[in-house]
Order: structure tokens, then C-alpha cells, then sequence
């Protein structure tokens, strides 16, 4: 399953990514398919499928993670116009691609609510 998955292989830096943060634990990288100006996902490096795989034992990673948005935000300035940290989990919220991940989306306004 983590020999497979794909965003295990960009966090052993396995296949080419455009990796803009990294720590011991996190790494960010630009989605692929941007839908917006800044489009960042966010993955913990140790694989865990998806939100509901998150547990008292792993669960220290999503503060890691949400310090990295912060990072983030400012290092391309969306914390001054706004932004959104999105989880999508399972098949209605369109999930495709099982390793936790978060987008982080910003630089045009985003409707809410979602479609
Ligand atoms: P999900 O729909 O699971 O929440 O989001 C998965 C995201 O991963 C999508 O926005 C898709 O564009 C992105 N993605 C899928 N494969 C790759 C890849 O190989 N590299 C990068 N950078 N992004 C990917
Ligand atoms: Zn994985």
C-alpha cells in the first residue's frame, strides 16, 4: 500500500514534485490540477489514508501540519486576502487520492458554500 501510494512516493521524493516546504514530519507541494492562483497540498511524510485513519497515536501530525499552512499562508501572502484548509474525505467530498492531505487554496475568492 505505501510502496504504492503515490503521495508516499513524492515524500521520499520518489517522483518529481514541486516541494515548497518540508520538515521532519510535513512536506507541501503544488497540486498538479491547481483551481486556484495558490493550491498547496499538505501531507503528513508517514502514511495515514485518510481523516478517519487519524488516531490518538498520530493525531500530534495535524498540528504540524496546520503550522505549515500558517508558514504557508504568509510566505505567499494569502493571509492578507484569506484562504481555505480543505480535508476531502471519502467518495461524495471527491476524495481521490488516499494519504491525508490538506489543500490549501487561496489568491481569488472562493464561493462558499462548495458544490
Ligand atoms: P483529493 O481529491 O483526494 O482531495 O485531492 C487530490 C489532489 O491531488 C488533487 O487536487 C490532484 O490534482 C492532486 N494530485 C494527484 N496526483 C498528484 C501528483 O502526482 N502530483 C501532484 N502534485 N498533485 C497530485
Ligand atoms: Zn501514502
Amino acid at each position: 500500500m505505501e510502496q504504492e501510494c503515490i503521495f508516499c512516493k513524492i515524500a521520499r521524493h520518489e517522483i518529481p514534485s514541486q516541494i515548497v516546504y518540508e520538515d521532519e514530519d510535513v512536506v507541501a507541494f503544488k497540486d498538479l490540477n491547481p483551481v486556484a492562483p495558490v493550491h498547496i497540498l499538505i501531507i503528513p511524510k508517514k502514511h495515514i489514508s485518510g481523516v478517519m485513519a487519524v488516531t490518538d497515536e498520530n493525531s500530534d501530525i495535524l498540528g504540524k501540519i496546520f503550522l505549515a499552512a500558517k508558514t504557508l499562508a504568509s510566505d505567499t501572502g494569502i493571509d492578507k486576502t484569506g484562504f481555505r484548509v480543505v480535508a476531502n474525505h471519502g467518495k461524495e467530498a471527491g476524495q481521490s487520492v488516499f494519504h491525508l492531505h490538506f489543500h490549501l487554496l487561496g489568491g481569488r475568492a472562493l464561493s462558499w458554500p462548495p458544490g
